[in-house]
């Protein structure tokens, strides 16, 4: 990341970023990281940002100071959300794999890919209608995460997702503080970039 981003970053957030530390991954992922700082410092000044990196396409939030469920699903969904943002550029992305590692990266940005990028759509369980593919990606990854780790999410259902007063809206049943505020998180993003593109509009 541009030094200038991550002194952005610095500058916006002292209390999380008490010290300059290593951020490593791609400009595409500046975005992503400032809506993480924001909630983070909303909720609590007392945490702190050891390291920021990028493992296995995703963005890698370490911190200390807290143990709050709310912050681990801030930091969580991040994670998950980068799973679709390319960390080159920030538009809609895929990961996969480049000479060994995975990556993250959209259409424009997938030359650097081993393999061509096919998008496989996914049959969801629940209503979706009126989203672009960028928002949808966000609310596929999120659902493929929960059902392969029901262990983690007993009782969190789907409900109906959809496009009103234009946010994005998601119907949840069940669910703890850790899920509430990984989706606090997703419609934080998706509020800030265009639903067909992930490009940042605001
Ligand atoms: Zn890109």
């Amino acid at each position: 990341m541009h030094q200038e981003l991550k002194d952005s970053l610095f500058k916006k957030y002292p209390s999380l970023y008490t010290n300059e530390i290593s951020i490593g991954c791609g400009n595409g992922w500046y975005n992503l990281i400032n809506v993480l700082s924001e909630l983070i410092v909303d909720r609590s000044t007392k945490v702190e940002a050891i390291q920021v990196k990028e493992k296995f396409g995703e963005l890698r939030f370490y911190y200390k100071n807290t143990s709050s469920d709310y912050i681990e699903g801030i930091v969580r969904m991040a994670g998950l959300l980068s799973g679709v943002i390319c960390e080159e550029c920030g538009d809609l992305g895929t990961t996969a794999n480049a000479k060994g590692a995975m990556r993250t990266r959209c259409q424009k940005h997938k030359s650097f890919l081993e393999k061509k990028i096919v998008e496989e759509p996914v049959e969801l369980p629940f209503e979706i209608s009126g989203i672009g593919k960028s928002w949808l990606a966000m609310v596929t990854n999120f659902y493929l995460h929960v059902n392969a780790n029901r262990h983690m999410y007993t009782d969190l259902e789907f409900g109906e997702v959809t496009k009103e007063f234009g946010h994005l809206t998601i119907e949840i049943g069940g669910g703890d503080d850790v899920t509430d505020a990984m989706i606090r998180m997703m419609l934080a993003y998706a509020a800030v970039v265009d639903e067909e593109t992930g490009e940042l509009i605001r």
